[in-house]
């Protein structure tokens, strides 16, 4: 039977309840002969509680040797006086900056069971299927200098320098341009060439790559201006939108919400291949945070969760048939009217998050 090492990171709030309904997959499919070695530890509140740190060396040595780290979520009001260093944040940063994690991947999909939560028209959102390729070590967060500094005169001055390298705009163009290519075959590239040389950098680099490495896949160039225009108008055009740091966090939080509640949103982070082995260092996670306001009352929808543990099929392990099964049993539960109060609309019976879970294997049954 083949293994897939995976670490479970559950951390704080809802993080451990909706990561209880991955376990039930994990069970699920190695009843299946696809067997996951698991380790769990901890991250984030819970670590600090423990170690006095957000995650522990040990922790840290387990995510290194693992295939693929699923992440539930960290932090609450409980750790809001800890020390800076080892506020539950850290625990985050560290695993993305340590397993080199420089892609982010946010899908954004409408089920069609869902289309009339959208804020938009059902038309413009139904369907919709989008990848939003964010780089996410480098630009404007992390470049230097950066500082807020007292002048002569009394005012301040603050500076934040956008600062890309060759480098950093080609291993995250080639992960834009491969995952187009196990979909619909279209990359959009985003940024602002018109009045930033990041900008320039950034288009040249993309159309050196595709000519070389990619001209059978589609590329259009978009500012990123319009490119959120486009998000909110006509979404469906797109299929991978690649981009920086800051345009991708602005531009995966619109296209996030044209598919409805952070509950069903999951995201990946994806290092360097391995040049020996072809694996990349993983982890996945959903987007939203540890809902303090509803832990430990059952009303987490774990489907972020459970599509994080989805996108680790595909992209860690090659599980494509089993990531499509997972993808086709939550959208037959949802059509189903199985909903958590967050999705639910008015009139519904509410599931639990456990009743979400328990629904999702009942499915995967009676599919296979
Ligand atoms: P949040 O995402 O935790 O919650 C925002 C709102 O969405 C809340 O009303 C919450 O109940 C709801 N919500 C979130 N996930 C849900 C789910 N699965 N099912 C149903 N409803 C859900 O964001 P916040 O309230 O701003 O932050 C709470 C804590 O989480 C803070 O300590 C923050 O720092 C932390 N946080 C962590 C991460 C992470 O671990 N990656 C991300 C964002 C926020």
């Amino acid at each position: 039977m083949a293994t897939h090492k995976l670490l479970l990171l559950p951390g704080d709030g809802i993080g451990p309840e909706v990561m209880k309904e991955v376990e039930k997959l994990i069970g699920w499919f190695a009843k299946r002969g696809i067997g996951f070695e698991t380790e769990t530890d901890l991250v984030g509140g819970a670590a600090y509680d423990a170690h006095k740190v957000a995650i522990s060396e040990d922790a840290m040595k387990l995510a290194q040797a693992a295939d693929a780290v699923l992440f539930g979520a960290v932090g609450g009001p409980k750790w809001d006086g800890v020390p800076y260093a080892a506020r539950p944040e850290a625990g985050l940063l560290r695993l993305r900056k340590d397993l080199g994690l420089f892609a982010n991947l946010r899908p954004a999909i409408c089920y069609p069971a869902l289309a009339d939560a959208s804020t938009l028209k059902r038309e413009v959102v139904e369907g919709l299927d989008i990848l939003i390729v964010r780089e996410l070590t480098g630009g404007v967060y992390f470049g230097e200098p950066k500082e807020l500094v007292t002048l002569e005169d009394g005012s301040q001055r603050a500076v934040d320098t956008q600062l890309y390298t060759t480098g950093e705009i080609e291993r995250i163009t080639r992960v834009a341009f491969d995952l187009a290519k196990k979909r619909r075959n279209k990359v959009s590239s985003a940024e602002k060439s018109n009045v930033m040389k990041t900008g320039v950098l950034w288009r040249q680099v993309v159309s050196r790559i595709h000519k070389a490495e990619f001209a059978d896949v589609q590329l259009e160039h978009v500012l990123a201006d319009n490119a959120a225009m486009q998000l909110v108008k006509n979404p469906k055009q797109f299929d991978v939108l690649v981009t920086d740091n800051l345009f991708g966090d602005i531009l995966s939080d619109i296209a996030a919400m044209l598919t409805g509640s952070l509950g069903m949103l999951p995201s990946a982070a994806l290092g360097a291949e391995d040049p020996v082995t072809a694996k990349r260092k993983a982890m996945y996670e959903p987007v939203h945070g540890s809902a303090p306001d509803i832990t430990g009352k059952g009303l987490a929808n774990p489907l972020a969760m459970i599509g994080s543990f989805g996108m680790a099929l595909r992209y860690s392990f090659g599980l494509i048939e089993e990531a499509d099964l997972l993808d086709k049993a939550v959208t037959n539960v949802l059509a189903s009217g199985t909903r958590t109060k967050d999705i639910a609309t008015a009139g519904m019976n509410a599931a639990s998050t456990t009743d979400m879970g328990d629904a999702i294997v009942k499915e995967l049954n009676a599919l296979s």
